[in-house]
C-alpha cells in the first residue's frame, strides 16, 4: 500500500503538508483513517509531528462524533514503515483488530471533553527500568 499513490478519489482531505485517506482495510470499524505526510519521506521533526497529532484532533472532532472515545495508534504495528503517516480509529470492541489495539501504544481521545489520555499495551506495563523511565529518574539541568 503505496501511500504516495493512493488515487485522489480515495483522499478526504487536503492539508498543505498532509493528506488524510481512509485505511484500504476498514477492519469492521466504522471510520479508520491514516494522515500522511504528502512527501514521501520516513521520518519528520518535532514540530511537524505536532502539527499532525493537532490535525488529527480536529479532523477526529468530525469524523468520530458517532462515538464517544476513539484513538490514534504509535508507529508501532504500522504496515507502512517507510512513510510518515498515522492511523486513527474507532474503538469497536467487535473490529477484527481490536486485539491489535490493546497490544498497540495509543493516545485515547474522548470525544465529550476532548480528553487525551494515553494507553499502553497491558504486557508491557509495569516493566521494570525502561530507558525512558530511567532517564525521568535522573537528574535533569534544565
Ligand atoms: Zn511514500
Amino acid at each position: 500500500m503505496p501511500l504516495c499513490n493512493i488515487p485522489g478519489q480515495e483522499v478526504l482531505a487536503e492539508f498543505p503538508r498532509w493528506r488524510l485517506a481512509r485505511t484500504k482495510t476498514m477492519k469492521q470499524h466504522r471510520e479508520r483513517h491514516m494522515l500522511y505526510f504528502r512527501e514521501h519521506v520516513k521520518t519528520l521533526d518535532e514540530q511537524s509531528i505536532g502539527e499532525a497529532y493537532m490535525l488529527l484532533l480536529t479532523i477526529g472532532r468530525k469524523y468520530f462524533s458517532y462515538t464517544d472515545r476513539w484513538t490514534v495508534f504509535g508507529p508501532v504495528y504500522a504496515t507502512v514503515p517507510d512513510h510518515w503517516h498515522r492511523v486513527a480509529s474507532d474503538l469497536n470492541p467487535g473490529s477484527e483488530d481490536y486485539e491489535q489495539i490493546l497490544k498497540t501504544p495509543r493516545l485515547i481521545i474522548h470525544t465529550d471533553q476532548m480528553t487525551i489520555e494515553r494507553a499502553n499495551p497491558e504486557s508491557l506495563e509495569g516493566l521494570p527500568e525502561t530507558p525512558s523511565s530511567a532517564c525521568q529518574q535522573g537528574t535533569r539541568s534544565s
